[in-house]
């Protein structure tokens, strides 16, 4: 027989194992059901921590099953079709799921090819990620020697939209202690207008960025990577109002190609993917 749920979740993340914990605290009858194939669970704030070498990947997974909240079923599964006009989840083992509310958080896609030549970075090594594999980050911070460190914010809402800022402050402290930090220019570019668009936390995160002597570069949406050549590429989304892009002294080397495209040699690259739409 079919079962079916007063309330079924698609995505046994945060997001689904927290509502399906608020719920059952405030109505413990209620039957809870969530959609989850996988058996481990990952911590992705701490993925930060991970990238910056002071926490272990192996203590961001959980086992998904000591999430689960009690009196929910986890049902270990792969959510497939939805089929909103009958009520029903269609899984891949298991068949239909019938509910009377659906939740779903599922999390979301990253969509590589939106920015050219990511996916042959990534792959050669030029680009790390904190979103798609903060070991990795870790190695590539050990193994810098100086140079053009750049860190870059995406140009649509990703989780954690802090993420490629908290790297950059944790990688300028790590140069300063390993005193690579004279012969390093931190670069964070990012298409936005400021660095965070709460006025008082900008206004701290500013002289935090003083005083670890960071390039601050706005309206700098990231476009394209030569891996080849380690080159990424910038479009100056505001040029009338950010005219003078290149820093005195032109430390960086940058080039401005065309009307608006900005070219920055990379020694180290730190990038959020794009997001693409939710992960069904
Ligand atoms: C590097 C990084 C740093 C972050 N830092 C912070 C921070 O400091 N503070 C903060 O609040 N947040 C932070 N976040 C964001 C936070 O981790 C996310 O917002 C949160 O994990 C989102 O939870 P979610 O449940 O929506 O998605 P996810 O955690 O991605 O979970 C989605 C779940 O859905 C499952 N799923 C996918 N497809 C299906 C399917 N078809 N059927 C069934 N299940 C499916 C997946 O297996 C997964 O378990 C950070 C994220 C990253 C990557």
């Amino acid at each position: 027989m079919e079962k079916h749920f007063q309330i079924l979740i698609i995505g046994g993340g945060t997001g689904g194992i927290m509502v399906a914990a608020q719920l059952k605290n405030k109505q413990p009858d209620l039957s809870i059901a969530i959609i989850e194939p996988s058996e481990k669970h990952y911590y992705q704030p701490a993925f930060t921590l991970v990238g910056a070498g002071t926490y272990k990947m192996q203590h961001t997974i959980r086992e998904e099953a000591s999430l689960i909240p009690s009196g929910v079923e986890w049902i270990k599964d792969k959510a497939t079709i939805l089929r909103p006009e009958e009520n029903k989840v269609e899984t891949e083992k298991y068949g239909n799921i019938g509910y009377d509310y659906l939740i779903v958080a599922a999390g979301l896609v990253y969509d590589l090819s939106l920015i050219a030549g990511l996916e042959e970075a990534l792959a050669k090594g030029v680009v790390c990620s904190n979103y798609i594999d903060p070991e990795y980050t870790w190695k590539c911070l050990q193994d810098f020697k100086g140079g053009n460190a750049i860190f870059t914010q995406p140009t649509t809402p990703i989780k954690c939209g802090g993420a490629p800022q908290k790297i950059m402050y944790l990688a300028a402290d790590y140069f300063k202690r390993k005193r690579l930090d004279k012969k390093t220019n931190v670069v964070f570019a990012t298409p936005g207008s400021v660095i965070f668009d709460v006025k008082v936390i900008a206004e701290t995160l500013m002289k935090v960025i003083h005083r670890y002597n960071v390039h601050f570069k706005p309206f700098y949406a990231p476009v394209k990577i030569d891996p080849e050549k380690k080159i990424a590429y910038f479009q100056n989304i505001a040029p009338d109002e950010n005219k003078c892009v290149v820093n005195e002294g032109n430390v960086l080397g940058e080039r401005i190609q065309g009307q608006s495209v900005i070219e920055i040699p990379v020694d180290f690259l730190h990038l959020a993917p794009r997001r693409l739409r939710p992960n069904l």
